[in-house]
């Protein structure tokens, strides 16, 4: 991959918002056309080398509203980050429970309908968010490999899997290479069955279609009827699994 050349970074622009000044930053590249991202709280303008202060100006104003959307949806979405500390929420397959971290000699994590409990040896919110990752791993290994492995055998595809591997990233949840090496991000244990069954269908597709064409898309559904549903239900809840 090579990287665009940067010329110019931080106009150091600042536009200003109904609740909060908030911080501009353009960036001119050997692009095209002109685009926006929100992240950590600021505008992230990208531009063509040519762009004109005006023309950016003018980006901006047009994309006003939208820019204060993402913000004050990204300020919800920080707020709403899983946290694993007693009393807190976790939203656990579609629901949203009480997290109590309890003293106990035996480690164990039980599911009530509106509590998760972590029984520890001593209540230690670190040692409590190891016991969590360690039970999604178990349960990601539990369920997602065999499925993954069973779809491809049913899809006749079983051969190319070279290695399926969990891991925890920050912003995929599934991956698959030309190689044969599929990835999963665990955390989508937290997720509903159905949720995790279209990650798992996303990836062993990849095998026949490694694209996002039309033809890989009629493959998905046909496996798993109403993804689309699924794709846009993770687009508005995904961020409340990730955790540091
Ligand atoms: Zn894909």
């Amino acid at each position: 991959m090579t990287r665009n050349k940067t010329v110019s970074l931080n106009r150091g622009n600042t536009i200003q918002l109904p609740y909060d000044n908030c911080q501009c930053e353009v960036l001119r590249t050997n692009r095209k056309t002109l685009t926006l991202y929100i992240k950590h709280q600021k505008v992230l303008v990208r531009c063509p080398l040519g762009a004109t202060d005006e023309e950016i100006d003018e980006f901006i104003d047009s994309n006003y509203g939208w820019i204060i959307d993402r913000l004050k949806e990204e300020r919800i979405f920080q707020k709403e980050m899983l946290n694993i500390e007693n009393n807190r929420k976790i939203f656990y397959r579609a629901k949203e429970l009480t997290i109590v971290l309890r003293e106990r000699r035996e480690k164990k994590i039980l599911v009530s309908r509106d509590k998760f409990i972590i029984q520890c040896n001593e209540i230690n919110p670190s040692a409590a968010k190891i016991q969590v990752e360690d039970y999604l791993i178990d349960k990601a290994s539990e369920y997602i490999i065999p499925r993954a492995k069973g779809l491809a055998q049913h899809l006749g595809v079983d051969s190319k899997i070279k290695e399926i591997k969990l891991r925890k990233t920050k912003s995929k949840w599934g991956h698959c290479t030309s190689k044969g090496i599929i990835q999963f991000n665990w955390l989508i244990m937290l997720a509903p069955y159905s949720i995790i069954d279209y990650i798992i269908t996303h990836e062993v597709c990849h095998l026949i279609h490694m694209d996002h064409s039309r033809h890989f898309w009629n493959l998905v559904e046909s496996i798993c009827p109403g993804h689309k549903d699924y794709v846009a239900w993770l687009k508005n809840h995904e961020h409340r699994f990730w955790f540091d």
